[in-house]
């Protein structure tokens, strides 16, 4: 089979890689039908993080079940299936606590980008839907294996909740998801972060009441305009710099909360966090918690993060899906392997 293999910043390749199989009795494979590529890949991609050796990538999929271990119950060849970033059983102590990112037995999987992956712990793992999903639908399935769920987790991080002001730091997928969480837990005011016309026009179609185009202090300041002049209730930081950081704690109200989603690089500013009694929560999304929810709001047709795909390309193409995001001339792009039309005529 063929899929991404990244070799060093900047290169990243379709190449032919072995067939995955199943190595663990709770291990489940499926066949790609989507794949996307995250602003996290993006940090190897740009020589930020290292490349020690040629890697297979991504961490975001969904598929159609192929086989499964001998143990597991909960998924069957056929089923269409969606699964987290971070594999977990769904059933230690700490993913009992909805803490399922924490799993005490979390697995990893990398190499999403292919035809076929290696799910493991399938029966935490994945979900599955009620029946195959129309094709439109596919994208906003794809956006909670990770975007959907990460900026889901930066609004609960950060207590969204209804009449709450809230602003969004970063608006990249993740960031656009978090607005759109923010609206859906009830917020009253969404001040969307944001000097790109296409970004801009993504934010208010999911929801945003405002957009800022400042950044820095001028952006702190349009924010506290807004918010009778002390900042938002609530800052969902979704981008992981530390500009992004000092960003969210210039903009939030005294007392206010944080929801830090961002993967961090760089410092954080505790002096200003303390000064200000700000609350900060934040980390990997519990995927798996807010999966059944989401999913169903994505299959009734509440909320379609899918539209954070700007760029769709075959997977063969997975070179021109990071150099369009890298360059910023993509939000996000997915990919579709070419076994996906087999896929739907063996089991739609
Ligand atoms: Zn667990």
């Amino acid at each position: 089979m063929y899929g991404a293999v990244i070799h060093a910043p900047g290169d990243v390749r379709y190449e032919e890689r072995p067939e995955p199989t199943i190595i663990e009795p709770t291990d489940a494979v499926i066949r790609v039908v989507a794949a996307c590529v995250c602003g996290s890949d993006l940090w190897r991609y740009r020589g930020i993080s290292p490349v020690p050796n040629p890697t297979p990538i991504g961490h975001e999929y969904c598929g159609v079940v192929e086989s499964v271990g001998e143990a597991v119950t909960t998924v069957k060849p056929g089923d269409f299936v969606v699964g987290g970033f971070n594999p977990c059983d769904n059933t230690c102590a700490a993913c009992r606590k909805g803490a399922t990112a924490n799993c005490l037995n979390a697995a990893h999987y990398e190499g999403c980008q292919a035809e076929k992956l290696r799910v493991p712990l399938a029966d935490g793992t994945l979900v599955a839907t009620p029946e195959m999903p129309t094709d439109d639908l596919i994208p906003s399935i794809l956006a909670l294996s990770d975007v959907m769920c990460t900026g889901w987790h930066a609004a609960v991080s950060a207590g969204v909740g209804p009449g709450k002001s809230v602003a969004v730091v970063g608006d990249g997928a993740v960031g656009l998801c978090a607005v759109l969480a923010a609206v859906q837990l009830g917020a009253q005011k969404v001040i969307a972060m944001s000097r790109h016309e296409s970004r801009q026009k993504a934010a208010t179609a999911f929801g945003a009441t405002h957009i800022v185009a400042e950044r820095g202090d001028e952006g702190i300041a349009a924010i506290q305009a807004l918010t009778d002049g002390i900042g938002a209730d609530c800052v969902l930081e979704c981008v992981g710099t530390e500009d992004a950081r000092l960003q969210a704690s210039g903009a939030v109200r005294v007392g206010g909360s944080i929801g830090l989603v961002g993967v961090p690089h760089g410092d954080l500013p505790v002096e200003q966090f303390f000064w200000k009694n700000i609350g900060i929560k934040g980390g990997p999304a519990n995927c798996r918690a807010y999966l059944p929810h989401l999913l169903e709001l994505v299959l009734n047709r509440t909320i379609n993060p899918g539209i954070v795909f700007d760029l769709e390309l075959p997977l063969s193409e997975i070179a021109e899906a990071y150099a369009a995001m890298d360059e910023r001339r993509a939000i996000k792009s997915l990919v579709r392997p070419n076994a996906y039309a087999k896929a739907v005529s063996q089991f739609g």
